[in-house]
This record gives C-alpha cells, structure tokens and sequence, in this order.
C-alpha cells in the first residue's frame, strides 16, 4: 500500500501487513513527522485478518513457552523510509 506522509511531501510503499488491521503511529523517515496511519483497504483487510488470526493462534502458542515481552513505544512506532517518487 501506498501511504502518504503528514507533511503532504512524500509518499512510502509499505507492506499492509507491517499497519496491521488497526493501524499504526507511523514516523516519516524524512521529517521526522508522526501520525497515526489508519488500516489497509477493505480488500486488503480481509487477508490481514485471516493473517492475524493465524498469527495470534501461533502467539498462543509460543506464549505458553515463552514470557511476554515489554514493548517500548519507541518500538511501536513503525519507521517510513521506503520513499517513493511522487511524480
Ligand atoms: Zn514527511
């Protein structure tokens, strides 16, 4: 998917599945700028959640041998810097 930055200057190509299905605080590899970037198309959507739903059964399970882990909200952020040319 194509998603464009908050500065209106710069567009990045990034994978649906890296927004996830309820989207994500995204910062712009360009200008530093953070916002939150809202979910793939419904088309797109569909096959993230079947993804998701498979993901989580495998977390289930890897939960049971592992202790959960601490996400940092640094870590949360998803850097853009595929930049794409826009004309
Ligand atoms: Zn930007």
């Amino acid at each position: 998917m194509i998603i464009e930055c908050a500065c209106k200057k710069y567009k990045f190509a990034v994978k649906a599945e890296e927004i996830g299905i309820n989207g994500r605080v995204v910062q712009c590899g360009v200008c530093d700028e953070k916002w939150f970037q809202e979910p793939a198309s419904s088309e797109e959507f569909k096959v993230l959640k079947d993804n998701h739903i498979k993901e989580e059964e495998k977390k289930k399970e890897e939960a049971k041998n592992q202790k959960p882990k601490k996400k940092s909200l640094a870590k949360t952020i998803f850097q853009l810097n595929m930049k794409i040319k826009v004309r």
